[in-house]
């Protein structure tokens, strides 16, 4: 199914990682399923391209990133009026209970292990986008 025939038009992702390989890999697949991917290597870059697009729907974030790591990015976008309700997605390794339960608190609705499985990120999206 392209997910996106279900919007009035295609449904814009912002991907946040510093690996440019898996912003790729992110934005080909989600491409194919007729989404637009904007991406960011920081969460600095992040915070601008919400700044400047307000048509995006849904954050995938890395957490483990310099200049400005995903928690960061997450917390400013969590307590910011024009973002707050935008679903995010953590995409990493990083699997300590603690950083999970800080990543909850602050609203994100799905963790996402790697390594790298389409159909689970799809599924993930589908979910949270039709809710
Ligand atoms: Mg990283």
């Amino acid at each position: 199914m392209v997910l996106s025939t279900l919007f009035k038009g295609p449904m814009e992702i912002l991907i946040v990682d510093d690996s440019s390989t898996i912003r790729l890999k992110f934005k080909s697949f989600l491409n194919v399923h007729g989404f637009i991917v904007h991406e960011a290597e920081s969460g600095l870059e992040g915070l601008d391209l919400l700044e400047k697009n307000e048509d995006i729907k849904l954050i995938i974030s890395d957490l483990n990133m310099p200049e400005m790591d995903g928690m960061t990015f997450i917390e400013i976008v969590a307590s910011n009026e024009k973002t707050k309700d935008l679903p995010i997605l953590v995409y990493t390794t990083e699997l300590s209970p603690l950083v999970k339960a800080q990543a909850k608190s602050l609203g994100v609705k799905a963790w996402i292990p790697k390594p790298f499985n389409q159909n689970k990120i799809l599924e993930v999206i589908e979910k949270i986008l039709l809710n």
